[in-house]
């Protein structure tokens, strides 16, 4: 319901909005970045805004596994994080991002593909952060059922290229499936005619989640 209601606007609403959050977006980094999320630390690791720190922690992880520094595009293919994405889902992305480009916004990668072992580390610190199991659930899925991991699954930055997405995303059959990871897309390709099904409140929703 939330596609419908933001579908009026139109492109020529979105720049001015992009601008605001650019304008936004300075402010907050020269102001020190109060902590805007319940859970800053771990959010910032689902965006990919680690800093490395998550591969770094048992230092096994490297790029092979999909770990991706900051500031990759959809075009980077030397990265596996990218590169072993669905190539369906990796031209949706790149015909996406090449017409926001037309309107200033750029598309980054915060992370893509994941190997098993990224997941599962991405797992436990979930779980580490959030105290259990049922509540890491809510934002991290395991290896064997992560779309993720199948490399049917994106995590696009910044806010301006999500926003940018959740207007035109539909367009390319791009669709945000959980209502609490506005940066996570999926191909859904009969959204292109049908616009994206509903989503989930929270992966826990999602019936791909139930073994
Ligand atoms: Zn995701």
């Amino acid at each position: 319901m939330r596609q419908t209601a933001a579908r009026p606007k139109t492109r020529r609403t979105l720049r001015p909005t992009a601008v605001g959050l650019v304008v936004v977006a300075i402010i907050g980094t020269l102001v020190h970045q109060p902590a805007s999320s319940p859970a800053p630390s771990f959010s910032e690791v689902l965006r990919g805004d680690h800093g490395g720190t998550t591969t770094e922690a048992d230092g096994a992880l490297t790029e092979a596994d999909g770990a991706l520094p900051d500031g990759v595009a959809v075009f980077d293919v030397q990265y596996p994080g990218v590169a072993n994405l669905d190539p369906e889902l990796l031209r949706a992305l790149r015909g996406a991002a090449t017409d926001a480009a037309d309107d200033g916004i750029d598309f980054y990668v915060n992370s893509g593909w994941r190997s098993p072992e990224y997941q599962d580390q991405l797992l436990r610190e979930a779980v580490s952060e959030y105290g259990s199991e049922e509540e890491a659930a809510r934002w991290v899925a395991p290896a064997d059922t992560s779309p993720h991991v199948s490399g049917d699954a994106v995590d696009i930055g910044r806010s301006d290229a999500t926003a940018w997405l959740s207007e035109h995303g539909a367009d390319y059959g791009l669709c945000q499936i959980y209502r609490n990871e506005p940066w996570h897309y999926e191909l859904r390709p009969e959204a292109v005619n049908h616009r994206c099904p509903r989503s989930y409140a929270d992966p826990t929703r999602d019936p791909r989640m139930q073994r």
